[in-house]
């Protein structure tokens, strides 16, 4: 065993929230929130900080990896470039949003004659020139620094004359949310002929409405009820009302199973954009579509994906849709999901109606689709149900803008708050004082509902407070106080503290040891017969093989036979500066294979808390001989919480077998390592890790890697 010390020394403190900056020379210190202890601290950084960590994070690497975008945008522009000199003009083109230059290359291998590449983001832009040089086309493109809106063109400017070729991809999952209409329109106004070729050359945006409480949760809180079904708190009518957050929700819906919705409609065209220029886009609009209802059910959630065709004549399609109306899709296979082309740069979108609506087989209803210059939000109508107006929902209940949808669906998950429940339940003494740590959750006031004389509720947080407030007056709870501090005669008096180990605050899973950070600082205050929920908290780790997620990370070496390796130094340096190498990720969004036995890294009882934690351990891949040779790209880290001496994971929600896929808890996310290479592992393979947390200063640290020298 090492140190203390020797691990804190070796070991990245993980990166923590930062909010205002103030430069001296290279370096800035930054203001940033302690997720543990919910203190400010100041710490030193890299001066460049926050972009180096936006390249870091970016999702460069995983849409270049994206072989069918890069090959069909190849392809459509290899037909412009011909037609151009086919009709006996010189194909003059612009690429707007170059990033690493891989469309200009592109044309300048297809012939083009002049290409004028522009790039608002600037560390980009100089990345570009570097690959140019590196790729021997530096000549054959001109690259400017700028945002397409602000070029110039005719003597003198940015560009001598107008090109008659605009390819781009400025898209994201919601389509136009980067901007690209104003992009596109701008571009057609000042930069491009009349007669230009525009790749992609139109798109088309797909709805479909459903039935899914699955994803409901995301959205609604509901009561919150025991193991008897038995309503505990009832959720405030204006939280139950509530249109929710406008703001989309990105998701990997093929992963969702199959078995969690309902399909209520087809897909439905609701919006097509003519970026050739032909027909004007509108920055806002709005279009009602009947439509037959296909099966009966509750009308919830319009799921949307998007279209690009690349070329003029719509030979070659680009789709974004799930795999169940996906048209390269083999229904017949096992898991469908995992054929079609898979990309984290563009997911699905998720829309929660303002209202639920339930709608009959074979009836008319009416799908209301809005957009506006970098949105969309859904409307749906029949016979009894009008609006009014098709205005963009906002919160109104507060939820929706202090929690995050994984919290929220976390708050709704009732498997896990019934063991919660049961355990409070049987804890609570006569004229019980119950301390609740943890005011994004619902425990304390539920005790108070169960029976406890007083509650009180430790929050500093006024959209949190705001929140709990509502709960108190819907449920009629004399006997519950919302504090931002605790004081000792409060203290004295607590005979059960309850904690729900997920803060709204948390995202990697260790910044909900605030729990142990409280416990640990209040300890001395604390009566020795208190009785404490949840009991224990242990972190767990495996090494596991990626799908697809490792994309995301992976350096790219080629792409597309361009040398891309300029890129992959960026991002590595900025890595290294904006300490991005643990990440927090929805783990059953993205299917993974075990590939190792799991060990536990570190546990922590509540009853019995120390000032410092620190452990080390190499462990072998299997505990048994296995011979096989398998391929690994990430390490999972997750936690598991002990209640009523049951676990409770925020990890695989059944035990991981080697070799087989995980299936993880929906309703937290798992901390990520991905590695750079993959590894072909034998059963001689060992991996290590170091873990050092310290309750005093509320500071957790982790280290996972291979442990020979091997890596
Ligand atoms: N064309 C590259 C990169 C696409 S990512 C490729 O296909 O691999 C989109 C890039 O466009 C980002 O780097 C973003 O900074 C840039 N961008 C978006 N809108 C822009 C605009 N109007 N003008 C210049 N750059 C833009
Ligand atoms: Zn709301």
């Amino acid at each position: 065993m090492r140190t203390f010390n020797q691990i804190i020394r070796s070991s990245l403190v993980h990166k923590r929230l930062k909010s205002t900056a103030v430069t001296s020379k290279m370096h800035v210190f930054t203001q940033k929130r302690n997720p543990i202890t919910g203190s400010t601290e100041w710490d030193v950084q890299h001066e460049d900080y926050d972009y180096h960590q936006e390249i870091a994070r970016s999702a460069f690497a995983d849409m270049l990896h994206d072989t069918e975008r890069n090959k069909k945008y190849q392809r459509a522009l290899q037909l412009a470039i011909e037609k151009m000199h086919d009709a006996g003009k010189k194909a003059n083109v612009l690429d707007i949003g170059t990033g690493t230059g891989l469309l200009s290359i592109m044309a300048a291998r297809c012939g083009a004659d002049t290409i004028t590449a522009c790039e608002a983001f600037k560390p980009m832009a100089e990345c570009c020139l570097k690959i140019l040089k590196m790729n021997g086309v530096a000549d054959k493109i001109t690259v400017i620094p700028k945002r397409s809106t602000d070029l110039t063109v005719g003597e003198g400017g940015d560009m001598n004359e107008k090109a008659n070729i605009l390819v781009t991809e400025v898209f994201d999952t919601e389509l136009i949310g980067e901007g690209a209409l104003s992009t596109f329109y701008h571009a057609h106004q000042y930069l491009l002929e009349e007669d230009c070729i525009v790749v992609p050359d139109s798109a088309v945006i797909y709805a479909q409405v459903v039935e899914c409480p699955t994803l409901q949760k995301w959205n609604k809180l509901n009561d919150l009820a025991d193991e008897d079904l038995e309503v505990i708190l009832r959720t405030p009518q204006k939280i139950k009302d509530c249109a929710g957050s406008a703001a989309v929700h990105d998701l990997q819906l093929s992963q969702l199973p199959r078995i969690a919705f309902k399909e209520l409609s087809d897909q439905i065209p609701v919006f097509y954009y003519d970026w050739s220029g032909r027909s004007p886009v509108d920055r806002r609009r709005t279009v009602k579509q009947q439509f037959t209802v296909s099966n009966t059910g509750r009308a919830q959630i319009v799921f949307m994906w998007w279209e690009l065709n690349m070329d003029m004549e719509g030979k070659i399609c680009l789709s974004c849709a799930p795999w169940w109306t996906h048209p390269d899709a083999d229904l017949s296979s096992d898991r469908p999901q995992d054929k079609i082309p898979w990309r984290d740069h563009w997911m699905q979108g998720v829309y929660y109606l303002p209202q639920e609506m339930t709608v009959q087989k074979d009836s008319e209803v009416s799908l209301v689709s809005c957009q506006d210059e970098y949105s969309l939000w859904f409307y749906l109508e029949d016979e009894k149900t009008k609006y009014r107006h098709y205005s963009r929902p906002i919160c109104e209940c507060g939820v929706h803008m202090a929690i995050s949808r994984t919290h929220v669906s976390y708050l709704n998950d009732g498997k896990r708050s019934k063991r919660f429940l049961a355990q409070i339940k049987e804890d609570l003494v006569k004229d019980a004082t119950v301390l609740d740590f943890n005011g994004s959750s619902f425990l304390g006031m539920a005790a108070a509902k169960m029976g406890a004389k007083t509650v009180y509720i430790l929050e500093n947080m006024k959209l949190n407070i705001n929140i709990l407030n509502d709960y108190i007056k819907e449920n009629a709870l004399e006997n519950v106080i919302v504090l931002s501090e605790l004081t000792d005669e409060v203290l004295e008096k607590v005979t059960n503290v309850v904690c729900d180990p997920n803060f709204s605050s948390a995202i990697l899973p260790w910044e909900n040891l605030k729990v142990a950070y409280l416990l640990h600082k209040y300890k001395s205050k604390l009566k020795d017969s208190v009785t404490i929920v949840p009991e224990s908290c242990e972190f767990w780790a495996m090494p596991v093989e990626f799908k697809d997620l490792h994309k995301i990370r992976i350096p790219l070496g080629t792409c597309e036979g361009i040398d891309m390796t300029m890129f992959d130094s960026l991002v590595e340096s900025s890595r290294l500066i904006s300490d991005a190498e643990i990440e927090a990720q929805p783990l059953w969004e993205y299917p993974c294979k075990c590939r190792g036995e799991p060990r536990k890294l570190v546990e922590l009882q509540m009853k019995d808390l120390k000032v410092t934690y620190a452990s080390d351990g190499v462990h072998p891949i299997v505990d048994s001989e296995s011979q096989a040779s398998n391929p690994v790209n990430g390490f999972v880290i997750w936690a598991v919480w002990m209640v009523g001496g049951k676990s409770i994971s925020a990890g695989p929600v059944e035990w991981p077998n080697v070799g087989e896929r995980v299936s993880w808890d929906m309703h937290t996310r798992q901390a990520v390592k991905i590695l750079k290479k993959t590894k072909i592992v034998s059963n001689s393979d060992k991996w290590n890790y170091q873990v050092a947390c310290d309750l005093e200063n509320g500071h957790f640290s982790l280290n996972i890697d291979w442990a020979s020298e091997e890596s």
